[in-house]
């Protein structure tokens, strides 16, 4: 029934203590330390059939003896397939180790784990910091702050071992570092820099990292389902059965797969904050004041142009940073995290919300670890389960199935637009300065977007991005406004986020439905509207809600479309009660942005 992988473990040849030494399931998914006792408990395995984890011994000893650091725990390690249990020296044959280039946003020790498909324990790093890439498009501040933090921070622990190098592009960087000698990295996150380290014929791509599921394994579920669409949910449940997580045997935790209904409430009637911990905020080091001073001075000598306000960096930097931010979310925030998860109070920004999309995305965190620890909280009874449920549906459904429709889809995915929107984002949009008198929701959004580079999922989804759907703007536009405007912002999350949940350019092939609504929803989940200058039920007119006029006119623009969609039909049949649908429609054509 089991196979155990041998990783090498350098202080330990027997691997008998060894944590990297993981039981392997049949079809080879690899079981992390939780699941692993928990499986054996459930399927009665003896105790002396497979070899008792010890982390915290041999983890010891693996950092003490090679820079592989400790790689975070969970079902996380579980890329699994023979490629991932091999270092880089098996893939490339060399006998002394090959230089590893590290993009910015694999800065975690499991990128660099050789027992996962990492380069050689001894092999010299390098890092690129490209000065073209923040000269090509409008960053926010805090973004272009947190991401070259982020690699100083990691050059600055990883010591003489790297070889930091400041360039215009990646090619220059390279060139000057090695020259044309070989170098491995791993599979960049997007198509653009994975078209570059293959175009580039002395770079070898190893196995990307940083997701529960590979690329193969993916593919093999996305085609078995033969001409059924992609859906999320049935992805999510694929994923907690073949990671056991959040599982009682063959069941769901709890049994239900799905508790989104428990997780929708609005905003507690009358309050301005939910009270719950404030989120972890990190401390600025010499590194950031460094960083501070070289993006000023770019600014000046007009090399660089950013959006949003420069501000204390409010997202963690380091490993350390990030298990700390994740330790605070999982100790004082899990546990409310689920019945508000939808609502959106204007005073209350981050509510119980985890805030850690830009350390995971920077590669800090491995979402193995955030699921499993999570769980944990569940099963000690430290946090109720629809709060975990929500959480590790946010992690291992929805982050998971975004990077691999990402990729399934290719390239080309980016520019669908089914809709035919082709309108031009407006000037304060795009600056992220609304006027004053603008709608409540729309302008108190992108105050918060100007100040933080950051806000929950429903503001980005169901103000930010249902406005530009309305509008009728340009989806790839309003795709690169996003990456540009959010400090957590990356090609692979932004796209199919946008095009398809946001902007249902895509038509429906990665979600059931197009996201959007009128006042009347926002004034349920919010609470906007009271303080607003439209009023969310009045569709014409001088207290006309844009959202409710606009959600009105985008139904009308797509009649034919969203009535073949059975979770629309409804709405769209909605029209035919408007006695003043012409008002409206006619409102709407002269409605400037
Ligand atoms: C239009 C639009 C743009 C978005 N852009 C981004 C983006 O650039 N980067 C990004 O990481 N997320 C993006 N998201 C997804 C989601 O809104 C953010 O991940 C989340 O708001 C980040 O805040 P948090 O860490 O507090 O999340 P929480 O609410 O605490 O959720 C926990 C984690 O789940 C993951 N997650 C949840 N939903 C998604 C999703 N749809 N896609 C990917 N990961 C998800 C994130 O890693 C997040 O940290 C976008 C969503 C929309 C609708
Ligand atoms: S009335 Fe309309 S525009 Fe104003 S806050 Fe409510 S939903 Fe937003």
């Amino acid at each position: 029934m089991w196979s155990v992988v041998d990783t090498g473990c350098p202080t330990d040849p027997t691997g008998r203590l060894c944590p990297r030494r993981w039981p392997v399931l049949p079809g080879g998914r690899i079981q992390g330390p939780w699941t692993f006792m928990r499986v054996r408990w459930a399927r009665r395995v003896p105790r002396t059939a497979v070899t008792p984890v010890r982390f915290d011994r041999c983890e010891r000893a693996h950092r003490a003896a090679g820079p592989a650091e400790e790689p975070p725990a969970g079902p996380g390690r579980g890329t699994t397939g023979q490629q991932a249990v091999q270092g880089a020296c098996e893939i490339t044959g060399e006998e002394s180790p090959v230089p590893h280039w590290l993009f910015g946003d694999q800065l975690g020790p499991h990128f660099l784990d050789p027992a996962r498909g990492g380069p050689h324990r001894d092999a010299p790093l390098l890092m690129i910091e490209s000065r073209s890439v923040f000269r090509r498009r409008r960053f926010h501040r805090a973004k272009a702050h947190l991401v070259l933090s982020a690699m100083r921070h990691r050059a600055a622990e990883l010591g003489s071992r790297v070889r930091y190098v400041k360039a215009d592009t990646y090619r220059e960087g390279l060139r000057e570092a090695v020259g044309d000698a070989r170098v491995t990295v791993r599979h960049p996150t997007s198509h653009a820099a994975l078209a570059l380290v293959r175009d580039l014929p002395s770079v070898q791509v190893l196995p990307a990292r940083g997701f529960l599921v590979t690329h193969d394994e993916f593919r093999s579920w996305a085609d078995g389902r033969g001409t059924k669409s992609l859906r999320q949910e049935d992805f999510y449940r694929w994923v907690r059965q073949t990671h056991d997580v959040l599982m009682e045997g063959d069941r769901p935790a709890g049994g239900r797969w799905n508790l989104d209904h428990d997780n929708r409430q609005p905003p507690p009637r009358g309050a301005t904050s939910l009270g719950v911990p404030a989120p972890y905020r990190p401390r600025e080091s010499d590194i950031d004041a460094e960083v501070r001073a070289d993006l000023d001075r770019w600014e000046r000598d007009g090399d660089v142009a950013f959006v949003g306000e420069d501000a204390p960096r409010a997202f963690p930097a380091t490993r350390r940073e990030a298990l700390a931010a994740l330790t605070r979310f999982l100790e004082h925030r899990l546990a409310t995290f689920g019945a508000h998860e939808d609502a959106v109070l204007s005073q209350d920004s981050t509510m119980s919300h985890s805030l850690l999309s830009a350390p995971l995305n920077l590669g800090l965190l491995d979402p193995g670890e955030c699921v499993e620890r999570a769980e944990a909280r569940w099963r000690s009874g430290e946090a109720p389960l629809n709060s975990v449920e929500g959480f590790v549906r946010q992690i291992a459904g929805w982050r998971e199935y975004v990077w691999h429709v990402y990729w399934y889809f290719e390239e080309q995915y980016r520019a669908s637009n089914v809709l035919r929107h082709h309108g031009a984002l407006p000037g304060w949009f795009s600056d992220l300065s609304p006027g004053a008198d603008g709608a409540h929701c729309l302008s108190s959004t992108l105050d918060q977007v100007r100040s933080t580079g950051w806000t929950h999922h429903i503001p980005r989804l169901m103000i930010l991005g249902s406005f530009a759907l309305q509008r009728g703007w340009e989806p790839g536009a309003v795709t690169d406004w996003f990456h540009r405007s959010f400090v957590d912002g990356y090609d692979w999350v932004m796209v199919p986020n946008v095009v398809g949940m946001s902007q249902y350019a895509d038509g429906g092939r990665m979600t059931t439905k197009p996201y959007t609504s009128g006042g009347a929803y926002i004034d349920r989940m919010s609470d906007f509207c009271g303080s607003c200058r439209y009023r969310p039920t009045v569709r014409v007119g001088e207290e006309a809600c844009p959202f409710t006029a606009g959600y009105w006119n985008l139904l009308h623009r797509h009649r034919e479309r969203f009535e073949r969609n059975a979770r629309m039909a409804q709405a769209v049949r909605g029209l035919d009660r408007l006695s003043d649908l012409d008002a409206l429609l006619e409102q709407e054509r002269e409605r400037r942005d």
